[in-house]
């Protein structure tokens, strides 16, 4: 090869290689939350685009608020066909309700509604209504055979405790088939990284304050891992100086009074550490605990209690760091 082809090529490798040293961010709002997005690679922009896409169409599937969506389409009829990615959060969320003893209850929709959560009018529902309403509360009675969702009168399903850690999942593959080498996103706060930046470090992830302190609760550092959090603070109304939340035990009815403020799952599948940040902040330490050492290796935790106890799972020791006090909570 001549010696002027040399160096042209060369220079053409160290253009492409300082474009994808630097990141591209996209920012979004979809699913009732702002989204934002940051990617490292040659083709960045265009899987930033294709993430965005598919961002929405899952959207599209799930959306309470939105009448043609297939959720609303199955709570209008009591009954319909499901997508393949409808499936699996079905088959995720029923077993999620087996396994936290119903703490995470897709069918808690009507009580949301309820309380106004789905709208713009909140407000504390009567004894009598709530048990009314509480009455259909029950996933073990929805039946579902792979295809079609059918629901027993006044019954309604909202995936929103697992939607959003399904889709930073999904962004995660968009990313990667296209060429992506090293992510962070976050969707409302629920956020997702996989790879490295160019320089080969790993992602560092702070955790928010519930009381929307200042600093964080700690910081983590890793990749290729959801890190999801629930906390009381993100969605609430004011009654009666009484604070109420959008996290529902369904064994009440009424937002989940655990002893817990903020609930983090870290984990490789982002699905699963949504609906475990929401199951174990209604289901408090001492379940959320015993459910981790059933399945330590599947995920991780970080749990704030109401006095101000901070707790970690043992195999996040060496990615954590706090300026807080914490305990280590061993297998
Ligand atoms: P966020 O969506 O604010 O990040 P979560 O992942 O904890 O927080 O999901 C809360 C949403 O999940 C609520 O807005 C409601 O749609 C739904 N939800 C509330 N309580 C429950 C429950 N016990 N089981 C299943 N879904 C729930
Ligand atoms: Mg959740």
């Amino acid at each position: 090869m001549k010696k002027w082809k040399l160096i042209i090529l060369t220079g053409i490798l160290l253009l492409t290689g300082c474009q994808s040293k630097t990141p591209v961010t996209k920012e979004l709002f979809a699913m009732d939350t702002y989204m934002t997005m940051t990617a490292y690679g040659k083709d960045a922009e265009k899987a930033l685009d294709q993430a965005a896409a598919e961002i929405r169409r899952l959207d599209q599937l799930w959306s309470v608020g939105q009448e043609k969506s297939e959720v609303s389409q199955i709570n209008q009829s009591g009954s319909g066909p499901v997508s393949p990615e409808t499936g699996e959060l079905m088959d995720l969320s029923l077993s999620l309700y087996e396994a936290t003893d119903g703490a995470l209850d897709i069918t808690i929709y009507p009580v949301m509604d309820l309380w106004g959560f789905t709208g713009k009018d909140r407000k504390v529902p009567s004894d009598e209504e709530l048990e009314q309403t509480l009455a259909k509360v029950d996933a073990s009675r929805i039946r579902y055979d792979g295809q079609t969702v059918t629901l027993e009168e006044g019954q309604g399903i909202d995936f929103g405790a697992v939607a959003k850690g399904y889709t930073s999942g999904r962004v995660m593959e968009v990313l990667a088939e296209n060429g992506v080498t090293g992510a962070l996103i976050s969707l409302g706060g629920n956020v997702q990284c996989m790879g490295t930046k160019p320089d080969g470090s790993l992602w560092r992830v702070g955790i928010q304050k519930p009381d929307g302190g200042e600093g964080y609760l700690g910081v983590l550092t890793l990749t290729d891992k959801a890190v999801i959090t629930s906390g009381g603070y993100e969605r609430y109304f004011e009654e009666n100086g009484k604070t109420y939340h959008h996290i529902i035990d369904p064994s009440t009815g009424f937002p989940a009074d655990s002893g817990l403020t903020s609930v983090t799952i870290v984990s490789e599948e982002g699905a699963l550490a949504d609906g475990l940040s929401t199951a174990c902040f209604v289901m408090g330490k001492d379940k959320a605990y015993e459910l981790w050492k059933k399945s330590p290796d599947r995920f991780d935790m970080i749990l704030l209690t109401e006095e101000g106890e901070l707790y970690i799972t043992a195999p996040l020791q060496g990615m954590f760091t706090s300026d807080m006090e914490f305990s280590v909570l061993e297998e």
